[in-house]
């Protein structure tokens, strides 16, 4: 069920830290999410291609849709017209091809880097040197049809608020750093994507930017 209660409480909060909230609507139905539009919210993410585009060809057209989950290659067309912010650009291939399929309906899709910041090995993800390698390889420097705009990770799932909180620090520190060598003239590489249900003022506290919210608004999911 949707808690409209908690989506004011935690919009208002995070409205004055200036953080925004992408409201995890995965695996929920279409009514839901106009619940929540009701409110006012725009931004919504999906983590299924399928669902997603059926999602965003039903609802109004100016929801903001986000792409959070791990992402094959031969699903990428079934997002590229709808998504706004693909958060999961997890690896070069990936990427490349983003690239290929927005320059067929002459786009531009914006994302953000995926980094590998939890000790799970089951989380994908980029580490520090392929980014770097990618970022300055000629490949990158051609693609004309994507437009990076920041980072995303997740934290290791568990009780351990030091460790959830030293992953954090330790991407905002990647950000800070892939801004400084590859993006310092491009001032809209400024996303830093951290925080869900479970962890989000930790994620806060750290430097988060965009919070992913799911459960604490919509329910439990099956
Ligand atoms: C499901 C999901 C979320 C939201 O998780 P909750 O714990 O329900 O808030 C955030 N980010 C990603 C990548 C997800 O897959």
């Amino acid at each position: 069920m949707p808690n409209l209660e908690q989506y004011q409480k935690l919009k208002k909060q995070l409205d004055a830290q200036g953080v925004a909230l992408v409201a995890i609507s995965k695996t929920k139905p279409k009514e839901d999410i106009l619940s929540f539009y009701e409110q006012g919210q725009r931004i919504f993410g999906e983590n299924r291609a399928q669902e997603m585009a059926e999602k965003s060809a039903d609802l109004p057209k100016d929801i903001e849709w986000h792409f959070v989950g791990h992402l094959q290659r031969n699903k990428v067309k079934y997002i590229i017209e709808s998504v706004a912010l693909l958060h999961s650009g997890d690896s070069p291939r990936l990427i490349k091809e983003v690239n290929k399929e927005a320059r067929k309906i002459d786009r531009t899709v914006e994302l953000l880097l995926q980094f590998k910041i939890a000790k799970e090995d089951s989380k994908y993800g980029l580490g520090l040197e392929q980014a770097r390698s990618f970022l300055s390889s000629e490949a990158f420097q051609k693609m004309e049809n994507i437009r990076l705009r920041g980072v995303m990770g997740m934290a290791t799932f568990t009780d351990d608020t030091e460790q959830v909180r030293a992953e954090f620090k330790k991407l905002k520190n990647l950000f800070e750093e892939i801004k400084t060598t590859f993006f310092a003239a491009q001032e809209d590489f400024n996303i830093v994507s951290m925080g869900m249900s479970g962890d989000y003022p930790i994620a806060i506290e750290e430097g988060s930017t965009m919070v992913r919210i799911g459960s604490l608004l919509f329910g439990a999911r099956d």
